[in-house]
């Protein structure tokens, strides 16, 4: 099976593309198909031109850590849980919205800082109602993968708007913090609220089934109370 991927060998250099050639087992995933390719001492192109291992990121290799977020055949998703059974061929590329370290590995830290920049963890949280439990476990499992925000029209590294993974987080924090409710809103109304155009890609491409739209809606419920 042909392996395209769009490798880059630093964040200062230009990206190229570069074919490989798998040869292992179909049933396999994308995750485990670079791991094959990296797997060689002599890493050897399509071409049978020596090369060197491809960077990118994992960790749990069964979507819980979101380690893997990168572009396959054109759509954002998990390498460790694309399986490759019936594919061709494989197109790979880094997250877009994100500065390119190397290859497939990209710097996700914004995510982190914009949630760490608004200050709304800080204080003392209640315990949780029974009401919100079920909303309240979906809404942390996210991974912070970033696969939703390459997806988002509205997105911008380094720009205001925050994303899906911020809004979720909102939501978390004002539901178990009463005294800090309207602090958050009104955080969570300049980093997301006002510029959120509703396409909810975020919600189709999020491994982790999130449902945004509800953690929006619940929090609007909340500001008009
Ligand atoms: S909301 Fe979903 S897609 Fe976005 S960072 Fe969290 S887990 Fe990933």
């Amino acid at each position: 099976m042909r392996v395209d991927i769009l490798r880059q060998q630093s964040p200062e250099s230009a990206p190229y593309w570069e074919t490989f050639e798998y040869d292992g087992p179909m049933d396999n995933s994308v995750a485990g198909v670079l791991d094959y390719i990296n797997y060689h001492d002599d890493v050897v192109n399509a071409d049978g031109k020596p090369s060197i291992r491809v960077g990118w990121d994992c960790s749990c290799m069964q979507g819980v850590c979101g380690a893997c977020a990168m572009v396959i055949n054109g759509t954002p998703a998990l390498a460790c849980e694309t399986l490759i059974r019936g594919l061709k061929a494989v197109e790979l590329r880094p997250l877009r919205k994100f500065p390119v370290i190397r290859d497939l590995l990209v710097d996700r830290a914004s995510i982190h800082e914009n949630l760490m920049r608004t200050n709304m963890y800080i204080g003392e949280y209640q315990p949780s109602t029974e009401n919100d439990h079920a909303h309240q476990y979906a809404a942390a499992k996210c991974l912070k993968c970033g696969l939703c925000l390459e997806v988002c029209p509205n997105y911008v590294n380094g720009h205001t708007f925050y994303g899906a993974a911020f809004a979720n987080d909102c939501y978390l924090v004002a539901s178990r913090n009463r005294a800090k409710a309207k602090e958050i809103g009104a955080v969570y109304a300049a980093h997301f609220g006002r510029d959120c155009s509703k396409s909810l890609s975020c919600v189709d491409v999020c491994p982790m089934k999130i449902p945004t739209l509800a953690s929006m809606a619940k929090l609007n419920r909340n500001k008009a109370r």
